[in-house]
């Protein structure tokens, strides 16, 4: 990585870091009605005991916490972006290339 990527990095990272697991997101999802994020796999598993936001405690749909869930594939795909490791090991897994050829159009 260059120099520009560190500072890139060190700028952005905050934004990149899950408060659940404090790591990266790992198939960032948003909680709709704040637009907090984090990875999905956190944040499903803190909603079955909690229907609040871990941020901002914002309440979350009521008859279906899970509605309040979208994934967040800009945030997912910058982080990939960001954090060129963490990109390749997801690609690695997934065997998908799209991520990196959508880029320009998206
Ligand atoms: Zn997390
Ligand atoms: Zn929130």
């Amino acid at each position: 990585t260059s120099r520009s990527d560190k500072l890139l990095v060190r700028d952005v990272n905050p934004h990149l870091l899950c408060v659940l697991c404090r790591g990266y997101f790992v198939e960032a999802t948003s909680i709709v009605e704040c637009l907090h994020s984090f990875c999905k796999s956190c944040i499903v598993k803190y909603i079955k005991t909690s229907r609040y936001c871990p941020i901002c405690d914002v309440q979350l749909n009521r008859q279906d916490p899970f509605l309040s869930l979208k994934p967040d594939e800009i945030l997912q795909r910058l982080c990939y972006k960001i954090v060129p490791g963490l990109y390749k090991s997801e690609k690695l897994r997934r065997k998908d290339f799209s991520v990196r050829h959508n880029e320009a159009i998206a």
